[in-house]
């Protein structure tokens, strides 16, 4: 499970997701040795409310670190848990991970206050600007981020990932769904990806959405 820290330097510090509860001090350990301390995050951007992305949120969120998410899973994360709502995603890996990882049960995490709601369009005021992009399938409000520099750099979250490749995660609540939010990234510009989970794909990353999820005619 991947997290990202932005570290705009005197402006503050950007989580993009959270990891689960138990990855609260690995955090904190990760945050010390680029020689910051958690008091100097400012702001938690979460891409959707499972408990493996979001976990640690309530940890690090106060008035001055408001957590960030679409309304649609701000909801389910106040209420701190999560019925299983998934299907696995196509082929074989995925189903028998998805058995093995992510099973039938309902997830419990702490409850986070997820202050502000975001929606399709919103640009962020992080960073020189970071683009909301509501990607659901996966689950309902799911969104991307998009950080207009360098060629553009999506948060994809776990609309997609890049473990053993880049293909589908490993479960969707609506994979016609999804595949409509996958295409859509195809037509956006960034240079780079970065999932929840697995490897980053550091060029030509929304050709290769493109590609692989071509938009209908
Ligand atoms: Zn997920």
């Amino acid at each position: 499970m991947n997290v990202y820290l932005i570290d705009e330097g005197d402006a503050g510090l950007t989580l993009v997701d959270v990891g689960f509860e138990k990855n609260a001090a690995k955090i904190t350990e990760a945050i010390r040795g680029i020689g910051r301390e958690p008091s100097d995050l400012t702001n938690i951007l979460i891409t959707h409310a499972h408990p493996d992305h979001l976990g640690s949120a309530a940890h690090f969120e106060s008035d001055t670190t408001p957590a960030t998410m679409h309304a649609i899973d701000a909801e389910i994360a106040r209420a701190g848990k999560i019925e299983q709502t998934m299907s696995p995603g196509p082929g074989l890996l995925n189903s028998i991970l998805f058995r093995i990882l992510i099973g039938s049960k309902p997830a419990t995490f702490p409850p986070v206050a997820a202050k502000i709601s975001v929606q399709d369009g919103d640009t962020l005021d992080i960073a020189g600007g970071i683009e909301v992009v509501h990607t659901p399938g996966h689950t309902g409000g799911h969104v991307s981020f998009l950080w207009k520099r360098d060629g553009g750099i999506l948060f994809a979250g776990d609309v997609a990932s890049n473990m053993t490749g880049f293909n589908y995660s490993l479960g969707y609540d609506d994979l016609a769904t999804a595949e409509n939010s996958l295409a859509r990234l195809g037509r956006l510009d960034f240079d780079t990806a970065v999932f929840g989970h697995g490897n980053p794909i550091m060029e030509n990353a929304a050709k290769r959405f493109a590609k692989k999820w071509p938009s209908p005619e």
